[in-house]
């Protein structure tokens, strides 16, 4: 697979890449390696910062990092040095990007009722880039970038190399939109990802399915990310909560952490003029 995505650099006429890039696409082919998805990652905290704002209180930041990382202890060894941060945005979500940079919404803090439900949204996008869907999308990205240049090649506007490579996209393609809107496929396997990672990490997994009760209760999906409409979340609570039930026995699991989320919680509302959903101003 790899040799044909290597061929489509190179060869030409353009009947053949257009023929070469259908089929790359519908294959699946291009992938991003693991080299490929790490040089790919400061492209892309470039272009994030410039398109959202992120939090930089270090106990805001310290905290989301400390879930994340039992969470990717617990998934074992990883090949790379994950990385998290906090997006000033009150919509309750979180994405991933490439060799393990994870973004979390303020308001997805806020929405959270306990620190099980952070670490159940955390875990699922830590299996998106374990499960490498973020790599795959990138490919996917590639692949329609050399099929947008073969085309415009073909209506003869553009001379030049028909060889889009993965830096690039960082710039021009490289939206975190894009690159989450993953498969049904893929979600169920982040969700299946997380609770099982989640009580190796001390975290009670039903913290993912009770999550999935705030975004119902909130009115549902409205765009990529964690947010992914298919499946629905009250389709995802209900085979999480199975895969909980067959789950081996665990001992003292966390859902709370002392008054710590509440106290990150208020933090971020002073900070960011934000408030929690469960704050009296927000109820509905
Ligand atoms: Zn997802």
């Amino acid at each position: 697979m790899r040799r044909l995505c290597s061929e489509l650099r190179v060869r030409r006429p353009l009947g053949c890449v257009a023929i070469a890039v259908a089929a790359l696409v519908t294959a699946g082919c291009a992938t991003l390696t693991v080299p490929e998805e790490q040089q790919l990652a400061d492209q892309f905290e470039a272009e994030i910062r410039r398109q959202h704002r992120l939090v930089t209180d270090r106990v805001i930041v310290r905290y989301i990092d400390a879930i994340g990382r039992r969470v990717v202890v617990a998934a074992g060894p990883q090949p790379f040095s994950y990385e998290f941060s906090v997006v000033d945005d009150p919509t309750i979500n979180a994405f991933a990007g490439p060799a393990g940079m994870i973004y979390v919404h303020t308001g997805t803090i806020l929405a959270a009722r306990n620190v099980s439900e952070l670490a159940g949204v955390i875990a699922h996008e830590v299996g998106h880039v374990a499960e490498r869907h973020v790599a795959e999308n990138y490919g996917k990205q590639r692949a329609a970038g050399i099929a947008h240049t073969a085309a415009v090649l073909g209506g003869g506007l553009l001379g030049g190399s028909v060889g889009a490579n993965a830096a690039n996209l960082a710039t021009g393609l490289g939206l975190a939109g894009v690159l989450n809107s993953f498969g049904r496929e893929a979600e169920r396997e982040a969700d299946d990802f997380a609770v099982h990672v989640l009580p190796r990490a001390g975290y009670d997994p039903n913290g993912l399915p009770s999550f999935f009760e705030t975004l119902i209760a909130e009115g549902g999906p409205s765009g990529p990310a964690f947010l992914s409409s298919h499946p629905a979340p009250r389709d995802r609570l209900v085979t999480t909560r199975e895969t909980i039930a067959a789950l081996p026995p665990s001992g003292a699991l966390r859902r709370d952490d002392g008054g710590k989320l509440e106290i990150i919680q208020r933090r971020i509302a002073l900070l960011t003029g934000e408030s929690s959903p469960r704050s009296p101003d927000r109820r509905r």
